[in-house]
């Protein structure tokens, strides 16, 4: 069977003689050894000023909007995974849909302005499939009316925009190590925020407000990455630079394949470093998405439809209309994407949709 993606996973051996240094030091979670050491290898193979790991991608965007003070409206995309709008309806706050850009699939920065009320205290927004959104019209918007910006990077591993780490943009910025990113810890995530005093409050937040064993501050929640999470972190990020390559190797044949068809893929924003995360195609209509779904599934191959339903037509949502969000959600699917997805399995999966269009 093939899936839309498959856990890479590093040899057990490795795994094992890093997780056996938790084990030396009897020492499980709490920000142990492996926890720090992970941090500061991401420090560095990211390049960012500061990095919080935490138990995963979810919770991050929670704590960042309590970090943040949010209140009220926080204007968001439809398209992404239901982490990102589940997150601002329990935290509290009410999301207000913007449609996207029907090629970068990101919000459409041009349509933020219109929905600003007094209401709103931020923009949280999704770099979707690691393509960046407008980050520069976004920081203007937030400037001009005084809001705060949280994106979900929770695809953006190793992408870079304008040279520096995706995760750099924003107030703040989260990311997700779930076994199904191309970077993982089995569950986990991170933050990441370049403001000391803000990071500390998000410190804070995730490790229940403790500071030392018996003094508190502020309110705080249990986000914590555990030491297994951390040592197959640790684990997979030898193998980095090798599972970017080979991913970018199975995108430069799919486009190849589907560059003379009606398909429509993914149009990376400019100056963007891409990290090949995932293959989204868009059919010209759910039929003919559906069509080929079930040409595939009946050769065991399973692609995904992220995303689908556009977020905007949750059950517990007000529902507005999002009319590009809610056509592309409709017809769009993830085609099986990972480091050792086979060449004969790719040109099967090639050919059977060419011959299904
Ligand atoms: C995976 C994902 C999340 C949630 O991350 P978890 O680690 O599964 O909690 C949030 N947002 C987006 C866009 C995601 O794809």
């Amino acid at each position: 069977m093939i899936h839309v993606t498959k856990t890479f996973l590093p040899p057990q051996a490795e795994y094992q003689s890093i997780l056996k240094r938790a084990w030396d030091t009897g020492w499980m979670t709490n920000r142990g050894v492996l926890v720090q050491e992970l941090e500061a290898s991401l420090k560095a193979y990211l390049n960012v000023p500061n990095v919080l790991a935490m138990t995963n991608g979810t919770l991050p965007l929670q704590i960042a909007i309590k970090a943040l003070n949010l209140t009220g409206d926080i204007i968001t995309t439809p398209f992404s995974y239901v982490a990102t709008t589940s997150s601002i309806v329990w935290e509290g706050c009410t999301p207000v849909f913007v449609d996207i850009h029907p090629e970068y699939l990101t919000i459409d920065e041009t349509k933020i302005e219109a929905v600003i009320t007094s209401r709103t205290s931020a923009i949280l927004a999704t770099h979707v499939f690691g393509n960046p959104c407008h980050v520069e019209a976004i920081e203007d918007i937030a400037r001009k009316h005084n809001l705060k910006v949280i994106y979900d990077a929770a695809h953006c591993f190793g992408v870079t925009y304008k040279g520096k780490s995706l995760f750099n943009y924003g107030d703040v910025s989260t990311c997700s190590f779930h076994a199904t990113k191309l970077f993982h810890t089995g569950e986990g995530g991170a933050v990441f925020c370049n403001n000391t005093e803000l990071n500390n409050r998000l410190f804070y937040h995730h490790n229940f407000g403790h500071e030392g064993n018996e003094a508190f501050q502020g309110i705080g929640i249990n986000a914590k990455m555990s030491e297994p999470q951390a040592a197959m972190g640790l684990a997979v990020i030898p193998y980095l630079e090798s599972i970017l390559e080979k991913r970018h190797t199975l995108v430069s044949k799919y486009l190849e394949a589907f560059k003379n068809t009606y398909i429509q893929t993914l149009e990376i924003r400019p100056e963007t470093q891409w990290n090949a995360s995932y293959y989204p195609v868009i059919f010209k209509n759910q039929a003919q998405l559906l069509s080929v779904k079930q040409a595939l599934e009946a050769q065991d191959i399973f692609p995904r439809r992220y995303f689908y339903p556009s977020l905007n037509t949750l059950p517990y949502i007000e529902s507005v209309s999002c009319p590009v969000s809610e056509s592309v959600a409709e017809r769009v699917m993830c085609l099986p994407l990972y480091p050792d997805l086979e060449k004969a399995s790719q040109e099967q999966i090639i050919s059977i949709i060419l011959e299904h269009i």
